[in-house]
């Protein structure tokens, strides 16, 4: 028969164009196979994917053979003609398959009776893609056109197939990770580092990966029937869900978190996106099906968005998609219910941690330390224990197992015998809120009687209960960028106001201290488009945002200053790296306070300016900086950062984040000495502050105030009051003499041992 090969390219052409729009991988390759043989007339074509990582070739679509035969068939380059294709890079053709001898039988899919073979590479550039095959019973039935026919075919797919195997890759790749393979009998016990303190137990739940559930057509296939009513009352009971939540997070986090589920319960109330599903239903589609092809097509044109707050949409479609199927199959709904468990996630943003916390997570482990350092600082306000490891065996657990996680050290257990847990709940009393805060004095004293002061760091407002409640000396740090990162847009001077005014009122008469906007870096907003940066911690990070976007900064400041009126008012701006850059923050602020004035709006019209001490360079010219700024706020987080250029949220280099590295400490005692020097004000924010490895040596150097998350004040309290100020000054001078970091790091030891 004469074979139509012109009409065969085109039409291969059109399967590429529409392979976005295929419902899944499989299928493309299927027609593509399919095709393929109609068209050369062949009575098998198969197609095999070649993945590089394993020196593999696995048969993925067939037309001809046993369909069972898929994924099973797997060969090494040069094994068999398929594989010798591949290896020599070049089409084999063969007259009498069985006869030749690099023929390798596959018994049972159905190959035995093909004898006429012609396999061609699939190839895009150098890179190996795998190999399409075609068979005929006929002996000698290939042409030299067919060759070169076949030859074209492979080379216009090869770019869409490439695609697909990096997708199917990926599915792959999570599958095996989420498949609980890794012998935890054996692995009872990891160490990570501690990102939220606290202790936790609970059984786990590794954070499904959405893409996952929405490359996996298995589940979906292998449902039953659902009939359309089945699909509404799953629409209804999403809908009630999200309205729950909504309620819930809207309670507890006033301040950040008033459109978190908008976006889903829109997507539900979308009639196109629910007429789009219903019309696949009406044409004979299982709706878990219907679901997740119109979930995919929404997602899939989010994603292929300009706006980056629209990209980001998808992953509230998606979310819809997973509720949506959840409430429609039933049984898959308990694999999303989180309350009262560990969970294990790759990642999470802001919003999910939001979404986890009103959901009753009790702990979490992260597996990257992508967007942590924000993630870690939510984490510590919502109080949901924390623990950065970089396993990925962990997401392996299943939710069987149960974990003991302490925070405080970083520490996970896998299924602890009875005994470790006795032993650990005996050592881990549970805290009663009451108790402590009748527990903790309203001032503290070292032990020898030195007057220190303990503030609270105040991420979300949530946390100024906890901070009145165990009497923080006021507010040493509010991170003012949280209501602008859960939020979808900038939040308007109003809006800001609204939420300051609270800030204020909430610990009336103490000292409120307002850090600027801290973005960029690891806290991006997904409503801003960000220019690329290589470097994003070197970029444009937090004040020079701010004066790069003076509508955006004076709104803040306004709103600053409108809910300070009468109150005992101070603004710092963050990384401040030349005395130039603090004197310009600080013309705004005046021109601000004179804007408001001459509008006859009420504001603070005299709040004391100060600045964080985050960048090495601030070391150099700290006094000048003592004569111009009013007091000062050491950010060791970012400080360590920047002086050990050991960036905070990558866990590769976090073995060489030493708060404890000579050059750090040195550079804290001179800090130290010019602003006290100058008589100025100087307090520690940063993690370093309720450390208890490193209490002591700020006490040593002079500093009397202190800014920790308002849960960790009683145990700050408790810690200085067991220092006093000779032995504290006789420890910094000690550790001051040492050169290395192992001399230093084998102090520090002694010194929490101690404790
Ligand atoms: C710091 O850098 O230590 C600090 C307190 O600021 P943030 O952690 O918000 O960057
Ligand atoms: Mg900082």
């Amino acid at each position: 028969m004469k074979r139509n090969h012109a009409k065969l390219i085109c039409d291969i052409g059109e399967l590429s164009m529409t392979c976005t729009k295929s419902p899944c991988l499989e299928a493309f390759l299927q027609q593509s196979a399919e095709l393929t043989a109609s068209h050369m007339n062949s009575e098998v074509c198969s197609i095999y994917l070649y993945f590089e990582e394993r020196q593999e070739l696995v048969l993925k679509a067939t037309k001809g053979l046993k369909r069972e035969a898929v994924d099973k068939v797997t060969l090494k380059p040069g094994e068999g003609l398929t594989g010798l294709a591949l290896k020599e890079l070049r089409p084999i053709s063969v007259k009498e398959a069985s006869k030749h001898p690099d023929y390798k039988y596959f018994p049972s899919i159905g190959e035995e009776k093909y004898e006429s073979f012609l396999a061609v590479p699939i190839l895009r550039g150098h890179n190996r893609i795998g190999v399409i095959v075609v068979q005929n019973s006929k002996r000698n039935f290939f042409t030299d056109d067919d060759i070169n026919t076949l030859r074209a075919i492979t080379s216009q797919l090869a770019n869409t197939i490439e695609t697909v195997k990096v997708l199917m890759s990926i599915e792959r790749k999570e599958k095996e990770e989420a498949e609980p393979d890794v012998d935890f009998t054996a692995m009872k016990f990891f160490k990570g580092r501690s990102g939220s303190v606290g202790v936790a137990e609970g059984k786990a739940a590794a954070l499904q990966s959405k893409q996952q559930y929405f490359l996996c057509d298995q589940c979906l296939e292998q449902a039953k029937s659902y009939t359309l009513e089945d699909f509404y009352h799953a629409v209804s009971l999403t809908e009630s869900e999200l309205d729950r939540l909504q309620k819930q997070v809207e309670e507890k986090l006033a301040d950040v978190a008033s459109l978190i589920f908008t976006a889903q319960v829109l997507m539900l109330k979308d009639r196109s996106f629910i007429d789009a599903i219903v019309q696949r239903v009406k044409k004979g589609i299982n709706p878990p099906l219907a679901v997740k092809q119109i979930v995919h097509e929404y997602t899939h044109r989010f994603q292929s968005l300009e706006n980056a707050y629209l990209r980001e949409k998808a992953h509230d479609v998606q979310d819809v998609g997973i509720s949506l199927l959840e409430n429609l199959i039933g049984s898959a709904a308990h694999q999303y219910d989180y309350s009262d468990r560990i969970v294990v996630a790759r990642e999470v943003f802001p919003s999910d941690m939001l979404k986890l916390s009103s959901l009753g997570v009790k702990g979490l482990i992260l597996l990257t330390g992508g967007i942590t350092s924000h993630i870690a600082i939510l984490a510590r306000s919502l109080e949901i224990p924390l623990v950065f490891i970089d396993d990925f065996r962990l997401l392996k657990l299943s939710r069987r197992h149960f974990i003991l996680l302490d925070a405080d050290n970083g520490n996970i257990y896998i299924d602890p015998e009875q005994k470790v847990l006795d032993a650990f709940r005996e050592k881990h009393p549970k805290q009663d809120f009451e108790m402590l805060a009748k527990l903790v004095k309203p001032s503290t004293h070292t032990a020898d009687g030195a007057r220190v002061i303990i503030q609270a760091n105040i991420n979300l407002l949530c946390d100024l209960k906890t901070a009145r409640a165990f009497k923080a000396e006021g507010i040493g740090l509010y991170r003012s960028e949280f209501p602008f990162i859960v939020r979808p847009d900038f939040p308007t001077e109003e809006e800001q106001f609204v939420i300051y005014e609270k800030l204020v009122k909430g610990l009336p008469g103490q000292e409120i201290t307002f850090r600027t906007l801290d973005i960029g870096g690891d806290k991006v907003l997904s409503y801003y488009e960000y220019e690329k940066e290589e470097n994003p911690f070197l970029g444009m990070r937090s004040i020079r945002f701010s004066l790069q976007h003076k509508d955006i900064f004076r709104q803040q400041l306004r709103a600053i200053l409108r809910a300070g009126a009468g109150a005992d008012l101070r603004i710092m701006f963050p990384m401040i790296s030349s005395v130039d850059e603090f004197i310009e923050a600080r013309q705004e602020l005046f021109d601000c306070i004179r804007e408001l004035k001459q509008q006859g709006k009420p504001c603070h019209d005299l709040p004391k300016v100060g600045m964080m001490v985050e960048l090495p360079s601030v070391v150099e010219l700290i006094n000048e900086f003592a004569g111009a700024a009013d007091f000062f706020s050491i950010g060791t987080n970012d400080f360590i950062q920047y002086m050990l250029a050991v960036d905070r949220t990558n866990e590769k280099v976090a073995y060489l984040y030493l708060p404890h590295h000579p050059a750090v400490l040195r550079s804290l005692k001179k800090v130290a000495d010019a602003v006290i020097g100058h008589g100025k004000e100087i307090a520690v924010c940063g993690d370093m502050a309720y450390d208890e490895r490193y209490l002591e040596f700020f006490i040593g150097i002079g500093i009397r105030k202190f800014s920790v998350d308002s849960h960790l004040v009683p145990r700050t309290q408790q810690l200085v009051e067991k220092i006093s100020v000779p032995a504290a000054e006789k420890l910094a001078f000690e550790w001051l003499r040492e050169n290395k970091v192992a001399d230093l790091s084998r102090r520090v030891e002694g010194n929490q041992e101690q404790n």
